[in-house]
């Protein structure tokens, strides 16, 4: 038979409705034997989720001030789960036990763990699966880097004798045996580093979203739904901002070679979106798979008569902004030109400073600052066998009377980025949606 690893994020295990459709998800399908839930997330929009108020209390407590009234209503959300299910779990005594931890200065980290911890144990109750803590299985370096093998071996171990089991999410243990937790989201990674440890067949990530859409619908509405996207195109459209899944999650099952597929827990029958290794260029529906981008960028352009022929200038200028921190995101050039486009809030700091070094390290003609752009990137494998993607790309804009101010375009012909005005940039993603997608539905 084969085996799925499930995640389950805050929102699908907010209250005891939510427990519900979850637990009728995994019962739906015996082969969902593992599951990985997120502490419990906004019931509602203005609500908070029980991660930050766990911070929250735990700040209280090690400054010195009455934390127990926060601490009493992280306690009731989860009674209202626990009697909404019907259980007769008492979790009084690990509520004592954490409290008394938030006394003696356990650690942010321990705090804001114990909201998946309870979850899990609330959920392996409901499931009538075995509870596995991640603390014992999941483990971080002296460096607070995650021991993959280690990680593996002992998740493998532990699960081949447990059966079904809930391993929360979120956290792991350090050599000294404190809490260490991911970065936020982070129970996204434990999930996929259990999918990787058993050799899942299948990593399902469960949220609130049937998956990941062709472009943000808060520029388009109701856009369509991806079906299936690569890793690679995923890093492109993530790194430009559309991230439904933590970046860091993909590592462990992409090296496994696990697929990945993203589900709504309110939608159960939606396929949502499956994130594969590879996929044929003709099997995606619309030539291309995403269109994501983000304002805020500066192009910088350095100028000087017979650049092209004057070794070294390229690594000279790279060098200036490396020594001073600042990774650049794209280098379209020209033969006398060059232009190097970053992050505007991380250049702007040191501008001043980068200037001066520049024109000491390669002595240019001129530099020019564009202030002003938005990078719209065009993603998709479906590009590589259709002529005219690039002609239809700036037909869209040319219509749409934007005027693009920088191309660049990747040699594996994946994606293709533009440089905009940051006005014309929720002008330019819906021209490009419409194009490839709304004239072709
Ligand atoms: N509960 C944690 C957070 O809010 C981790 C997660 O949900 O994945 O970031």
């Amino acid at each position: 038979m084969s085996t799925k690893v499930v995640k389950f994020g805050g929102s699908s295990l907010a209250d005891a409705n939510q427990f519900i459709k979850v637990a009728n998800i995994i019962r739906a399908d015996e082969s969902r034997k593992y599951v990985v839930p997120s502490a419990p997330g906004k019931r509602f929009s203005n609500d908070t989720k029980v991660t930050d108020m766990l911070y929250a209390c735990y700040d209280l407590a090690i400054g010195g001030k009455d934390f127990l009234i926060l601490f009493d209503e992280i306690r009731a959300r989860y009674q209202e789960i626990i009697d909404g299910l019907g259980l007769s779990l008492d979790l009084s005594p690990e509520l004592e036990t954490i409290k008394n931890s938030f006394m003696a200065r356990a650690g942010r980290d321990y705090a804001a763990s114990r909201g998946e911890y309870l979850n899990g144990l609330i959920l392996a109750e409901y499931l009538g699966y075995s509870f596995v803590d991640a603390a014992e299985v999941i483990f971080f370096n002296e460096d607070a880097r995650l021991n993959l093998s280690e990680t593996c071996r002992a998740v493998k171990d532990r699960l081949d004798k447990t059966g079904p089991a809930v391993i929360p999410g979120f956290y792991g243990s350090m050599p000294n045996d404190t809490i260490k937790t991911f970065s936020r989201g982070g129970s996204d990674i434990t999930g996929s580093i259990v999918a990787a440890a058993v050799n899942a067949d299948l990593y399902e990530n469960w949220t609130d979203v049937s998956g990941f859409l062709v472009c943000d619908p808060r520029i388009v509405p109701n856009p369509q739904p991806i079906e299936t996207i690569t890793y690679h195109e995923l890093r492109e459209l993530a790194y430009m901002g559309a991230g439904v899944l933590h970046e860091e999650a993909i590592f462990p099952v992409r090296k496994a070679s696990i697929p990945i597929n993203i589900r709504n827990t309110n939608k159960p029958e939606d396929p949502g979106t499956m994130i594969v290794e590879t996929a044929s260029n003709d099997s995606c529906k619309y030539t291309i798979t995403g269109v994501a981008g983000k304002k805020g960028f500066i192009a910088m352009s350095i100028e000087k008569d017979m650049m092209n022929s004057e070794l070294g200038f390229g690594r000279k200028v790279l060098q200036v902004f490396e020594s001073h921190g600042i990774s650049f995101e794209h280098m379209p050039s020209g033969i006398d030109t060059m232009s190097i486009v970053v992050q505007k809030g991380e250049f702007e700091e040191k501008e001043a400073m980068i200037v001066h070094a520049l024109r000491t390290a390669v002595h240019p003609d001129r530099i020019d600052i564009d202030r002003d752009i938005a990078l719209v990137a065009v993603v998709g494998r479906g590009m590589r066998s259709h002529r005219g993607t690039a002609a239809r790309i700036f037909a869209a804009l040319a219509h749409a009377k934007i005027n693009v101010k920088m191309i660049d375009q990747g040699s594996s012909e994946l994606n293709v980025i533009v440089g905009v005005s940051c006005e014309d940039f929720e002008t330019a993603i819906k021209a490009i949606y419409d194009i490839f997608v709304t004239e072709q539905l």
